[in-house]
């Protein structure tokens, strides 16, 4: 197995441009998912560390509104050329530390790269409106200005990919970061940090901070902070709202997004876009199909299908080329797989593949991919996130059944449909409670600029994220009012 023979890092915290230690002189380890190894050396910050990061944003915050467009756009291509430029080293390091298999790295440093290009195109372009007043003697306009400071929290599932949609829009549009990412994707953390550092970035207008619920809640509630983008679960994502107070708020939580395979669906398609859904990223994506909900003609064949999907999977060392799959990322995510299939099965489920860790490989983290038929309503897998490599069979009798069951959850992020009738695919994608629908296409699929988050009310969060959206979301709107008299 390759180790890629890497010694453990001791990192820093990187604070108003310089990299310092956490006040408190704690550390954590961030130890690779594949090989158990202890990859990185990391501070702990609290609330002190903190409170310094959003202080250094704020002496940063003018500086990077001063800039012009153009500094900004030319900024954010150049952060997309050092990215390209560490493409397999980043990629490398995302592998081993996050668990996915290097091919599905590589793509995510991609992506990200594309993001901060994708920026700077967008606030090249950035429009307000002129707006006719009611009263003649006024001249209404309107301008686009940044937040001020942002505190950004992610999550591990996308290290690279899901801070670089926050970071490249804030950055493109003049506001100043402070940047907590996942303790267990730390050193990919600081690599991205890196390429933002070397790309000319001015001192302190990113600072980036470790830790986990403490350093998170100061930064967040610090009355310095002037706006909070945050990804990760429902249950911290309401605990940030609350911290946030009435701050302006973008939340991408957690997803329980069925696939919906009907029996008009072109079934070679649909079982390849469920499958990938359920087994890319080892399952461990917000829009995952979470669910697989069948109608009966196709049932069997679906569930067939599934099976050869799940055993064609290559369960291994993510650096290993053969590799398809990697193990998941922590032993919370494992143990809320293992907790959500015993329930399944202990209400009535089949399991027909996988169905628990696989045994022989480094860690316990290594799951073997898993397809589940019968799963009944009212069990946790219907009900709540999964976040691992299983394949949810449910069996419904037609596209109104399904609707009730997609919507019957209490989150509502991603859904995907499979039908060959325009009219099927426009009554589902009406009437599902979510905030994006794929049609013919895996829920996996997402482009980084079509608009992205939680439908109103649900739990899959607050806001849109995706090219204009996140541009949006990451400035004000202000108004210029000129009499400019009779
Ligand atoms: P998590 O909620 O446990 O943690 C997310 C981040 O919040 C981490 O950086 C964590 O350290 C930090 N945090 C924890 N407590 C905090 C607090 N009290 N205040 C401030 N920050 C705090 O989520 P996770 O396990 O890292 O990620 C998985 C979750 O993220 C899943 O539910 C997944 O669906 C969701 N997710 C959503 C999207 C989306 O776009 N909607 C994308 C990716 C992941």
């Amino acid at each position: 197995m390759p180790t890629d023979g890497r010694e453990a890092v001791r990192l820093c915290l990187h604070i108003g441009g310089a990299w310092v230690e956490a006040a408190s002189g704690e550390t954590f380890d961030s130890e690779s998912p594949a090989t158990g190894a202890v990859l990185a050396v990391v501070p702990d910050a609290g609330r002190e560390d903190g409170r310094r990061a959003v202080k250094a944003a704020e002496q940063a915050r003018q500086a990077m509104a001063a800039l012009g467009v153009e500094e900004r756009a030319r900024l954010c291509e150049a952060i997309a050329e050092r990215i390209e430029g560490r493409l397999d080293e980043v990629a490398r390091t995302l592998s081993i530390e996050q668990g996915k298999p290097l091919r599905e790295a590589l793509g995510e440093v991609e992506f990200a790269a594309r993001l901060y290009r994708d920026a700077a195109g967008y606030v090249r372009c950035l429009n307000t409106g002129v707006q006719p007043s009611p009263d003649p003697r006024k001249r209404v306009l309107t301008i686009r200005q940044p937040h001020g400071v942002v505190a950004v929290i992610t999550p591990w599932n996308y290290p690279v990919g899901i801070p670089s949609e926050y970071l490249s829009a804030a950055l493109a549009t003049g506001n100043a970061v402070v940047w907590k990412p996942a303790p267990t994707t730390s050193l990919v953390a600081s690599q991205l940090l890196q390429c933002l550092l070397d790309a000319g970035l001015p001192e302190g207008a990113c600072n980036l901070v470790f830790g986990g619920s403490e350093v998170g809640e100061e930064i967040v509630a610090n009355p310095g902070t002037r706006a909070v983008g945050f990804t990760g679960s429902f249950p911290v994502g309401n605990a940030v709202a609350s911290q946030a107070g009435a701050k302006p708020l973008l939340l991408e939580l957690g997803g329980n997004g069925p696939t919906i395979i009907l029996d008009d669906a072109d079934l070679d398609l649909a079982v390849e876009g469920a499958a990938f859904g359920c087994f890319s990223n080892a399952g461990q994506i917000c829009q995952s199909s979470e669910r697989v909900l069948v109608t009966p003609r196709v049932h069997d064949n679906v569930v067939s299908g599934l099976i050869g999907k799940a055993e064609a999977i290559r369960l291994g060392h993510p650096l290993d080329e053969e590799t398809t799959m990697g193990p998941l990322n922590n032993e919370g995510v494992a143990r809320k797989v293992d907790e959500h299939i015993a329930d399944a099965i202990a209400k009535g489920a089949t399991v027909v593949a996988g169905g628990e860790r696989a045994g022989g490989f480094p860690t316990p983290l290594y799951y073997r991919p898993s397809v589940l038929d019968q799963v009944p309503r009212g069990s946790l897998i219907d009900d709540e996130e999964t976040f691992g490599p299983v394949a949810p069979v449910i069996a419904v009798s037609d596209l109104d059944e399904a609707i009730e069951v997609a919507n019957s959850c209490r989150y509502g992020l991603c859904c995907s449909v499979f039908t060959g009738s325009l009219r099927n695919a426009f009554c589902a994608a009406e009437r599902l409670e979510c905030g994006v629908v794929n049609v013919n296409e895996t829920a996996a699929y997402w482009d980084g600029r079509t608009p992205f988050g939680g439908y109103s009310g649900k739990a899959s969060g607050v806001g849109r994220l995706g090219g204009a959206a996140t541009i949006e979301s990451m400035t004000q709107l202000k108004s210029i009012v000129l009499d400019v008299g009779a």
